[in-house]
């Protein structure tokens, strides 16, 4: 039995999942063990974001159920436990939205000190530690506005691990990138995925998810059309619709 099947720290089953009249998640089904590297790949409109969406408790669907960590997330019916939920889940958008008037490191600490009562002086060793680890060690007194947008995207991202997240959900974090900068941005992740955080990732970046990913999930219409280790998805994909999309035609 794989890890995933024993010990799942997010797990979907059957979630079927509607805006008004229109069906967006029609079944999905998706196990993410600890430590686990799992990207979902697919074309614009497939759901990717809305099953993020659901694990982050920002949208609650119709039927199915939603574990993660154990706790029933289709089933809160208290806001308080959405939040304290999304406290121990990270999650970095294309668009990083950090506080454009604070500096680097205060973004950081801001959520620890403000939500968990953190010391300031803790928050900001432990900021300082993260900057270390996301490359910006030099930048921590600087705005957000002073930064190139890879810069800042490694903002957001050591900003989600102050809280020591359980996982990580990155939602096309490359995408609004200037080329040069994608790079600098996926060796953050990478080496994070090394570490052992548990992350989950929408991604187009196709070599990337192939070299990472313990399970590439590939999405369309609301479905989970294939899953599997990346060669199965990448290379051996008897699916002429995956074939085309992972090599880049359509
Ligand atoms: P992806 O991330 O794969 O591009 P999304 O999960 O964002 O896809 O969206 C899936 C579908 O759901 C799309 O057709 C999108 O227009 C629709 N959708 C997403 N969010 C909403 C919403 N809040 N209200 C209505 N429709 C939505
Ligand atoms: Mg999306």
């Amino acid at each position: 039995m794989s890890q995933a099947a024993t010990n799942p720290i997010v797990e979907l089953a059957d979630v079927h999942l509607s805006f008004g009249p229109t069906e967006v998640l029609k079944g999905i089904d998706l196990q993410v063990a600890r430590g686990e590297t799992v990207s979902i790949i697919g074309p614009s409109g497939s759901g990717k974001s809305t099953i993020l969406r659901c694990i982050n408790a920002l949208v609650t669907p119709q039927s199915g159920r939603i574990t993660v960590n154990g706790a029933r997330v289709d089933q809160m019916t208290s806001e308080t436990d959405r939040i304290k939920l999304r406290q121990k889940i990270g999650i970095v958008f294309q668009q990083y939205n950090l506080f454009p008037h604070l500096t680097v490191i205060d973004n950081i600490t801001l959520a620890p000190i403000r939500i968990l009562g953190v010391d300031r002086s803790e928050a900001e060793r432990h900021a300082k530690d993260l900057l270390a680890r996301v490359r910006l060690s030099e930048k921590a007194q600087m705005y957000p506005g002073q930064l190139s947008g890879g810069q800042q995207q490694r903002v957001a991202i050591a900003r989600a691990l102050a809280m020591k997240p359980d996982l990580v959900l990155f939602d096309e974090v490359t995408s609004a990138l200037d080329p040069e900068t994608v790079g600098e941005v996926l060796a953050v992740i990478r080496d994070l995925v090394k570490e052992g955080m548990t992350s989950i990732l929408v991604t187009h970046e196709m070599r990337f998810a192939e070299e990472i990913s313990d399970v590439v999930v590939f999405t369309e219409n609301g479905l989970i059309v294939d899953k599997g280790p990346p060669e199965h998805i990448f290379q051996k994909s008897a699916n002429p619709r995956i074939r085309r999309f992972v090599n880049g035609l359509a």
